[in-house]
């Protein structure tokens, strides 16, 4: 489901925002300590303008605005990860709890069956922007909720919402949302350890005529290299995450009413999308984070051949 990708975009944003605070805010604390650590060794020159008071005053001074940035950060971090889902979100799509009935009960005992901890289940307005029918889990633990669009609960049998569900337990299950988070973070550094080994390459500035080895200007060239090169890695994304849509079908399948419904799911999801049914496989190779429909179709219907 494209939910998927986007939940892993999501987690990506967390980590790098929750990153982004944990790292300002060690920054700070690393900082003031050295801050206190090397107050005694103030250069010579202004050791005559600052006496032992003054340096102080300093120190203290410098401390506590370090220690306001350290704690605003923090601050931040906590409203953008913690608030903003509850709060600020909920001021552009209107959220629902799903009523008591069929369908909860439904998705309380698939959770059950497949331990994995939800909270409430939420429908969101989606379709007031777009047709794009789905499903999301936000949050963490029992404090985790299932969000519907109202396009799945509008348009979808109970059976089927079921079976779209499952799909995405089965992310979370099977752990790809983690893995997504490694495979970025590696495919980062190795990124910038090309652009470092570069920098340090004459060979590399002196091809596009430039001389001697100038950092800006070798990551002003990474960058508008960055597009074709990733171009040839991006095949491989898109390899791996086509797998593990297929074994996220396959776990729905199983712990959700078989692959019937998903199928019936997949099938009138995908009908506002016709150029997903038939893409050269080539293109598909290429571009298609997910399995097009006919092949996960395919898919689950050899798994129950099979079962
Ligand atoms: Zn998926």
């Amino acid at each position: 489901m494209e939910e998927a990708r986007a939940e892993w975009v999501r987690g990506v944003a967390l980590v790098l925002v929750v990153g982004y605070g944990l790292g300002r805010w060690a920054l700070e604390a690393l900082n003031r300590r050295h801050l206190h650590a090397g107050a005694g060794r103030i250069p010579e020159r202004l050791q005559e303008v600052w006496d032992e008071a003054a340096r102080e005053r300093m120190v203290r001074y410098q401390s506590a605005v370090s220690r306001f940035a350290q704690w605003r950060i923090l601050h931040v971090t906590g409203v953008m990860v913690v608030l903003a889902p509850r709060f600020i979100l909920p001021l552009f799509n209107r959220f629902t709890p799903l009523p008591e009935g069929t369908l909860k009960e439904r998705l309380l005992e698939l959770a059950r069956r497949t331990s994995f901890a939800i909270g409430r289940i939420l429908v969101m307005n989606g379709s007031q922007r777009s047709r794009h029918a789905n499903a999301y889990f936000t949050g963490f633990g029992r404090a985790r909720r299932v969000v519907l669009y109202d396009t799945l609960t509008g348009e979808l049998a109970e059976p089927e919402i079921e079976s779209v569900v499952a799909h995405e337990i089965g992310h979370a299950k099977l752990g790809h949302i983690p893995k997504m988070i490694l495979v970025s973070g590696l495919g980062l550094l190795v990124g910038f350890l090309g652009v470092h080994a570069l920098s340090r390459a004459e060979w590399f500035l002196a091809a596009f005529g430039f001389q001697g080895t100038a950092s800006a200007m070798t990551l002003l060239l990474c960058l508008l290299l960055s597009g074709p090169v990733l171009f040839w890695v991006e095949p491989l994304l898109n390899g791996w995450s086509r797998s593990r849509e297929f074994e996220a079908d396959a776990y729905a399948a199983r712990w959700g009413q078989g692959g019937g419904p998903l199928i019936e799911a997949l099938i009138k999801l995908n009908e506002s999308n016709l150029s997903q049914w038939m893409p050269h496989p080539l293109y598909r190779w290429f571009y298609y984070s997910h399995p097009t429909l006919a092949e996960r179709i395919a898919a689950l219907e050899r798994g129950a051949a099979t079962t």
